[in-house]
């Protein structure tokens, strides 16, 4: 065993992790005049097991440009066992894109700020104002901030446990000539509260499913998905099914000078699985605290209210079986009335200009 190295280096932050939360985060502070350093492990920013959905309020935060976004959804299907609706927006509601495109293009807004950013640059160790990287060389902070997705390390030096979980299991199919709808699945019986979803991406298919293995173990949610994909005639021969966890344990952002955003915050949602958003909202947001401590984050206090409705929906689902195979129904055929369709479609027509 190697001695830690001694470094002079010194930041006022340092972001650990360069997903969407890190980056977003980075960004924010990017003009604050703070020496900030953002250390990701791996050698490119993005390379996360994801659907790449990003909704309106992702592209209103994160304004991401045409040639980043793969297609711009205004077809859904959702399907149940009993039912299928489909419904066209007037406006595209949800656009795909491919992560580490999107997380090379996050990267480069910082190409000409001063923050410091450095890859292949895993924390090891974090003792109180300084990290530990696997090279053994240490680097001071005044504040440290995890952007370190599910299984943060900064999380588990604040010694908060990850108690709620979904695992995640998807195959990205390759297909030509593809008809770029989203397609839901609420399918009880195979996924419980949770659902299966098929993405369009450039020239694949994200075709995936959730659940808490605590009521759906991962073995039995792997089973189910083949199942299901061998019911609805998907070929997924040759493509690897890639698995990776959800968190949406989240116990606070601030814990003196140390914040955890995104997924290290436990902010995903334990109901859909989306997570992006909630990491840039936390990201923007407690970069905002850092530079003003006054600072009130009242789009953090909206995204934990949204999250805190999206789990009681969730506790209901899992209450009663009978109860959610009837409000999936429900929903199924509330989607294929008229008048639900119309309002669907204007609230989702472009904006009028005054
Ligand atoms: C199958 C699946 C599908 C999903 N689909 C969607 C979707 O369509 N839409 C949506 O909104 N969300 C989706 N999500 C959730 C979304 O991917 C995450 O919520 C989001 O990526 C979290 O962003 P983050 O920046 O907090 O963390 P991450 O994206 O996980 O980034 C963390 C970064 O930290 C780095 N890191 C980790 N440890 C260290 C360390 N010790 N030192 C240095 N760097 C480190 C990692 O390499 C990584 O780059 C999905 C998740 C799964 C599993």
């Amino acid at each position: 065993m190697g001695s830690e190295r001694s470094s002079t280096e010194q930041f006022d932050v340092i972001i650990v992790g360069g997903g969407p939360a890190g980056l977003k985060c980075a960004h924010t502070l990017s003009d604050s005049g703070l020496r900030i350093l953002l250390l990701e492990k791996e050698p490119v920013f993005g390379d996360k097991i994801c659907a790449g959905g990003l909704t309106a309020n992702d592209l209103r935060i994160l304004p991401v440009p045409d040639e980043i976004i793969e297609h711009k959804i205004s077809n859904t299907a959702l399907h149940s066992p009993k039912r299928r609706s489909s419904t066209q927006a007037q406006a595209p509601f949800l656009y795909t894109v491919n992560r580490k495109k999107l997380g090379a293009w996050q990267k480069s807004l910082l190409d000409n700020t001063p923050v410091v950013v450095r890859t292949k640059s895993r924390v090891l160790k974090i003792n109180n104002n300084h990290v530990i990287l696997k090279d053994e060389c240490k680097i001071g902070y005044k504040y440290l901030i995890g952007a370190d997705g599910q299984a943060s390390i900064v999380r588990k030096h604040l010694g908060i446990p990850v108690n709620k979980k979904l695992i995640g299991i998807q195959y990205t199919i390759p297909v030509k000539d593809l008809d770029p709808t989203l397609e839901i699945h609420l399918d009880s019986r195979m996924f419980k509260s949770w659902y299966a979803w098929v993405f369009p991406h450039e020239n694949s298919l994200a075709v995936g499913c959730c659940s808490n293995p605590k009521i759906l173990p991962p073995a039995r949610l792997k089973n189910n998905f083949h199942q299901w994909l061998d019911v609805k005639n998907i070929n997924y021969s040759g493509t690897k099914l890639e698995t990776y966890p959800i968190s949406y344990d989240y116990r606070g952002v601030r814990f003196g000078n140390i914040y955890l955003i995104g997924e290290a915050a436990g902010m995903a949602s334990g109901l859909t699985g989306e997570g992006i958003y909630q990491s840039l909202v936390s990201g923007q947001e407690v970069a905002r605290m850092i530079i003003d401590p006054g600072y009130m984050p009242e789009k953090l206090d909206i995204v934990l209210r949204y999250n805190s409705i999206q789990h009681k929906i969730m506790g209901l689902f899992n209450w009663s079986h009978t109860l959610r195979n009837f409000l999936h129904e429900l929903l199924l055929m509330a989607m294929n009335n008229n008048r639900v369709k119309g309002f669907i479609r204007s609230a989702f027509s472009p904006v009028k200009k005054k």
